[in-house]
């Protein structure tokens, strides 16, 4: 096994044994552009480090060989005391990584190779500028001393002097800086600075590979899914001088503008610079651009370069470069990242310039981007106040007053106002409150923790661990540096940016939900050129995607935005919203009815309603098939509160006043009574138990497909049945329900042809798929239900409870029922579709869980052969983009 690759030796497909960064310097090399020469430890090394606790045997040869080449290349030697080779120690994962180990620059140099470096280089400033540069680094990233303390030596020095920037001190100040760094040192890590430059080389692969570990790189590696078993890799690499005076300098660049796309020059640098100076804003940078009149060969260089990587990358790249005495180096490149609008964006582009094709540009982007352009947004013009920033845990844009505590958040909501509730961090008895706001804000904790997970399962916006933010609960107040925020302040917080504004920051509707409502058009301006970006890929998605989208809703008017927004039909339309309002109390009567002739009474009333708000839906849909799920829910949803209902009447009767109905109510309600709702008297059990439901339904809807039928109309309806768990249940329902659509065929003198499917949402459905495909034209997999049965929890329970410890745990990545699991989940599915297609091939298959607009599951249903998922009208678009990713 070779733990060391040179840099001519690796390519951009290495990453995951050189790391992004080693594996791109390599695809540098390779295409003959000016990187300084050096090498890469792999990935395999760090891992044996990190298992073993020491380096691979056979590594300190390997680097010692590939030191010695790259020294008879450079023709000095590492620390050489007359003329000192000098590297630069790199981390490098395969995904970069905040909380990693930072560079270390300089390496080599020493007391004595100092004074060697100063000769060679004519310029004993900058010998002494780049040790102390050593020291700091060093002390800070290898020995673990306090960056503030070199920080302080650095400024009280040029205080001494009066001056207020770096290269204001001259090389006596900067020996004498020096001398306190090595104090520092001596003092804080309890060793001196090593002289030796082997062993600060040695050391320094030794603090990366250990970087692997730190907390704050486990924490963001465990909230990034990034497996923990990945190790980093190590650069060496040559160093070349940017503090070399005024015709050096370092800079950072990009081919193209990450926010927009558009081409020009994009980036900035300093002069007479090292390193992270350009970023850690110690002195100003210029604009790239005026690199042309600095220093124009150099200038023209790094364009040509920057075109020759983005035809080879053929995407959007960032560069770190550097420029020593005229001579241009390249030091890092990478594709770089972008905003959601820019994605869209520049895939288009890059399809125009021939650079890459469309199924090409259907993986630039994804339907997480997309989603994040469909939230509403902060007004960019708007004057904000910036209060802070904390991590884009939920997105949108939230406005409301501060409330502390969650019992506020109720109270005032109840009465009209919009609140953002804040807290340190959230836990289960803060969901009351959670669900009373407009968002979620807290100072504490990241993409898993409590707050973060419940708001991103409720869309409720949030921005969590925004540390900057002392939360007083108790005094009901929050405080940023200067600022109080008292309890009734308005606060506005982004969950797309995770940035947090003082007051409120108006909203404006995304340009891109403008477009699908068909309210916009492409055009000339910003706005316009991302929604012709995004009408093209949508195009592409389209036109290669051989899922079909379906939308769950259950009126005309969700159904008509559904289509605007692309949905070939309805997955998903729930009935029960229709005995929901004032509906309500025909149901109570259904429910309290002793005879038949009262519940006959109780369901003729419901009838008319039905079949209105069927003929409607059906209308809306003209053309496309519209399942219409049979009723769902446990009953007792349909009455009063156990609780509340039980004191009022024990009141009542305290007065001798209880009313006949609502002692009635309350014998039904605790008949009724579950300890398990979801796993008790719903779906087609409902249909089984109360004579003449499903078949009332059933009648409603076959009556307004007729009567759409007779208007000319094209109905296409799919009668679906809910929580089947054996396919005799299924017979039963339909043998009623068959009879009952020829008798309103025969009626209206219409042929209906409806069809009459299942859900699959019950392991032992999926189990016996091939037996209830006998009875089913159709299956639709409810993934919510599947997934709380196959499991064994209830998602309305275990969310807020123990779903954070778990994700902490990374027992989960993600939620099951955010994304499908498909090991477990999903497997069933499998099996299923199989099972249920062996039976009857013609099988229509979809899926109508919130799986079907998550864009991970997506991938998966179309794998697994499924004709089409259902999701909320808002999704439509996310799925759409998926299925054609997952097609393309
Ligand atoms: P990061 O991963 O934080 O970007 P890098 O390893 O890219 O860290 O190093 C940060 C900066 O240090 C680079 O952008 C470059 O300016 C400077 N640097 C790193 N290696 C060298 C080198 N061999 N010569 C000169 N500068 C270097
Ligand atoms: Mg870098
Ligand atoms: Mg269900």
């Amino acid at each position: 096994q070779k733990f060391v690759y040179d840099f001519t030796e690796g390519n951009r497909d290495l990453k995951d044994l050189l790391g992004g960064k080693g594996a791109n310097l390599a695809e540098m090399t390779n295409l003959g552009l000016p990187v300084p020469p050096g090498f890469t430890i792999t990935t395999e090394a760090c891992k044996v480090y990190l298992e073993s606790g020491s380096a691979p045997a056979a590594l300190r040869d390997e680097v010692s060989a590939h030191l010695a080449a790259l020294e008879s290349k450079m023709g000095k030697k590492l620390g050489q005391s007359d003329d000192p080779l000098l590297v630069s120690v790199r981390s490098g994962a395969k995904f970069s990584m905040p909380g990693m180990m930072d560079t270390v620059l300089n390496i080599g140099l020493s007391d004595e190779s100092v004074t060697g470096l100063a000769s060679q280089a004519g310029d004993e400033r900058f010998a002494w500028d780049s040790y102390r540069r050593l020291i700091q680094m060093f002390g800070k990233t290898v020995l673990g001393v306090e960056g503030e303390l070199f920080e302080d030596a650095l400024d009280e020095a040029k205080a001494a002097k009066k001056v207020t920037v770096d290269t204001d001190l001259d090389a006596a100040d900067l020996k004498k800086l020096v001398k306190v760094f090595k104090k520092i040192v001596a003092k804080e890590a309890g060793r001196e600075f090593p002289q030796d430059a082997r062993e600060q080389m040695d050391l320094a692969v030794e603090a990366v590979f250990n970087s692997w570990n730190t907390d704050r790189a486990k924490l963001y590696r465990r909230q990034e899914r990034i497996p923990s078993d990945l190790g980093t890799a190590v650069n060496i690499c040559s160093m070349v001088f940017g503090n070399l005076g005024p015709d050096s300098g370092t800079g950072v660049a990009f081919t193209r503008d990450p926010a927009s796309g558009h081409a020009g020059v994009y980036g900035d640098y300093l002069q007479n610079a090292q390193g992270e100076d350009v970023v850690a804003g110690i002195r100003n940078t210029v604009p790239l651009a005026d690199l042309e009149s600095i220093d124009k060969a150099s200038y023209d260089q790094l364009m040509t370069i920057m075109t020759t990587l983005e035809t080879h990358y053929k995407d959007l790249c960032d560069i770190e470069f550097t420029i020593e005495r005229g001579q241009l180096w390249m030091l890092q490149t990478r594709v770089g990242k972008r905003t959601a609008g820019a994605a869209f964006r520049i895939a288009t582009q890059l399809v125009d310039q021939g650079l890459i094709d469309e199924a090409e540009a259907l993986q630039r982007v994804s339907g997480h981007q997309l989603a994040q352009l469909m939230f509403p947004r902060f007004d960019e013009g708007a004057r904000t106040t910036l209060l802070g920033r904390g991590i884009a845990a939920s997105p949108g844009a939230a406005v409301g007053k501060a409330v502390f505590d969650s019992y506020t958040a109720v109270k005032w909501s109840r009465s009209g106002e919009k609140v953002i509730l804040i807290r340190r961090e959230t836990n289960p008895d803060d969901l009351d409150g959670m669900i009373a706001s407009e968002g979620i804000l807290t100072s504490r904790g990241g993409k898993t923790s409590h707050a973060a997970v419940v708001a991103r399962g409720m869309g409720k916006t949030c921005v969590c661990g925004a540390e900057e933010l002392d939360v007083d609960t108790k005094r009901r107040r929050m405080t940023v540096g200067e600022t109080v925020i008292e309890e009734g302040d308005v606060v506005s917080i982004d969950g797309s940016t995770g940035k947090v504004y003082l007051g409120e920051v108006p909203v404006v509707p995304s340009p891109v939900v403008e477009y699908f409502e068909g309210r916009m058009h492409a055009g000339a301006d910003d706005a316009d050129e991302l929604v012709a970006a995004v009408h093209r890929i949508m195009a592409y998605a389209d036109r290669v995607r051989r899922l079909r989208v379906r939308a769950n809703a259950d009126n005309a008017e969700d159904a008509l935005r559904a289509r605007r927004f692309g949905a070939q039909g309805i997955g998903l339309c729930r009935t029960e919203h229709m005995f929901l309002g004032e509906r309500r109390e025909m149901v109570e009567r259904l429910i309290l009815a002793d005879t038949d002739g009262e519940r006959d009474e109780a369901l003729s009333a419901l009838l008319p309603l039905q079949k209105k708000d069927f003929t409607e839906l059906f209308e809306a849909m003209d053309g496309l098939p519209v399942t219409v799920r049979l009723l769902d829910p446990p009953l007792h949803e349909f009455l009063p509160d156990i609780t509340e209902l039980s004191v009022r009447v024990a009141l009542a009767e305290s007065r001798k006043d209880a009313n006949e109905n609502d002692l009635r109510l309350l014998q039904a309600v605790h008949k009724l009574h579950e300890q398990n709702p979801m796993l008790g008297l719903r779906g087609v059990r409902l249909g089984l138990v109360i004579p003449g439901l499903f078949a009332m339904q059933v009648r409603a809807i076959a009556e307004a497909a007729a009567e759409r039928k007779n208007a000319k109309g094209d109905p296409r309806v799919e009668i679906m049945i809910p929580l089947v768990g054996t396919v005799q249940e299924l017979e039963i329902v339909r043998e009623e329900a068959d009879a009952v659509i020829a008798e309103v065929e025969a009626a209206t003198g219409t042929t209906l042809k409806l069809s009459i499917g299942t859900m699959i949402e019950l392991p032992r459905a999926a189990l016996t798929a091939d037996q209830i495909a006998e009875a089913a034209q159709f299956f639709s997999f409810g993934t919510n239900d599947l997934t709380q049965t196959v499991w064994g929890f209830s998602r309305d329970d275990v969310e807020a409870s123990f779903f954070t410890a778990y994700l902490e745990k990374g027992i989960f990545g993600v939620s099951p029922f955010e994304t499908i699991d498909k090991d477990g989940v999903g497997s069933l599915v499998r099996h299923a579709a199989k099972l249920g297609r062996a039976t009857r091939p013609d099988l229509k298959l979809g899926v109508c869980g919130e799986h079907g607009g998550d864009p991970e599951s997506v991938h998966f249903f179309h794998e697994v052969g499924l004709d089409y998922v259902s999701c909320s009208p808002f999704r439509i678009p996310v799925a759409r983009l998926e299925a054609g990713r997952a097609a393309a």
